[in-house]
């Protein structure tokens, strides 16, 4: 071997070596993505609504409800205290319309469905115009990371809402969804699901899709990429009932505490993790009972969104500049977190969030 050819020999396997420990790196990038049904970033941003949590309309522990959201001086973090407290300062948290932030879906239809299948495919589709559009046409990023190297039977969802087995459509994508009232290994913890009264028939108790979810991430099948849906905010919202809406809000907020502090203990983990958070949709505004709704015509600014992300890329307090970003920038944003190219997932995707590093 020649001199320069020797050199360029070394070089080469310096530029390889590079490259593999580049991309060993991207595969220990993991993702917990979450989403808070229908949760307003009016309520996200400012907190309780006092008017609101004072009508005997909607509220029934009146004084409860001072304590815990009206009498803080600081309401946003009286309801969402790792929100505002951790993510706000350590990540990002967009779409303060009061501060110059906005986001937004895309879809023209404000409700779930549609809402969902937006950020999860990153463009919205006109033909899904209902909750029982059925198992979806579309391939989610859950489906394309699920057949990625390294990702390949490691993309689970833990959805509080049954009509998960569609969008997400287990049969074809090959992602492991657990949704509604589906049971679940643990005997004590299965018993439970199956024996408290179901307020939902299609819907069951964050609660028990929380503790499913945190299961799976300290358990062996290890997910590197996790979706979990709760529910139970949108569920009250539509109810009437503000104060279980926003204690429904304060216990997300718990969820997210309590995922973060989980990922941050466990060796697989922490720091290679991002956790990224958003809604479907808004919530209407103007006469006394829109915010219990959405969709568009009846239900004014229910497209208008919010989504907060932290993790070891995400750049500190960054704001993206320019247009309103858009719900369907999600799933783009999930791929980048891995260091995965979302062209590769469909180039007509919506570009990623501008929140990285
Ligand atoms: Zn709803």
């Amino acid at each position: 071997m020649g001199r320069t050819l020797r050199i360029f020999a070394a070089a080469l396997a310096v530029a390889l070596s590079f490259h593999l420990v580049a991309a060993a790196a991207a595969r220990e990038r993991n993702v917990v993505l979450v989403t808070l049904d229908g949760m307003p970033w009016q309520e996200v941003f400012r907190g309780a609504d006092p008017a609101r949590a004072a009508d005997r309309a909607f509220v029934s522990e009146l004084r409860e409800l001072k304590k815990d959201f009206l009498d803080p001086p600081d309401r946003a973090r009286a309801l969402m205290p790792f929100l505002h407290e951790v993510v706000a300062k350590q990540g990002v948290l967009l779409g303060d319309r009061d501060h110059g932030g906005c986001m937004a879906v895309t879809n023209d239809q404000w409700f779930s469905y549609p809402g969902y299948n937006e950020l999860l495919t990153g463009k919205p589709d006109p033909a899904i115009r209902s909750n029982e559009h059925g198992p979806n046409r579309n391939v989610t990023v859950l489906e394309w990371l699920n057949r990625q190297p390294g990702l390949k039977g490691r993309v689970q969802a833990f959805a509080s809402w049954e009509a998960f087995r569609d969008i997400l459509n287990p049969g074809r994508s090959g992602v492991a969804v657990n949704a509604g009232w589906d049971a679940a290994p643990g005997t004590q913890f299965a018993r439970l699901q199956a024996e408290v009264p179901r307020l939902w028939p299609v819907e069951r108790f964050d609660a028990f899709t929380h503790v499913l979810a945190l299961e799976a991430l300290k358990g062996q099948s290890r997910p590197r990429v996790l979706y979990i849906a709760y529910g139970d905010t949108d569920e009250f919202a539509h109810e009437g009932r503000y104060d279980q809406m926003l204690w429904a809000a304060r216990r997300s907020d718990a969820f997210l505490a309590e995922l973060w502090k989980t990922l941050q203990a466990h060796p697989a983990y922490a720091g290679r993790t991002t956790l990224i958070v958003t809604t479907d949709h808004g919530r209407g505004v103007g006469g006394k009972d829109a915010w219990r709704h959405h969709g568009r015509g009846a239900f004014a600014q229910s497209n208008e969104t919010w989504l907060a992300a932290i993790g070891p890329d995400v750049a500190q307090g960054k704001r993206p500049g320019g247009e309103c970003a858009s719900s369907s920038q999600v799933a783009a944003t999930v791929a980048s977190a891995l260091a995965l190219d979302w062209r590769a997932f469909d180039p007509a995707a919506a570009r990623p969030l501008d929140i990285f590093r």
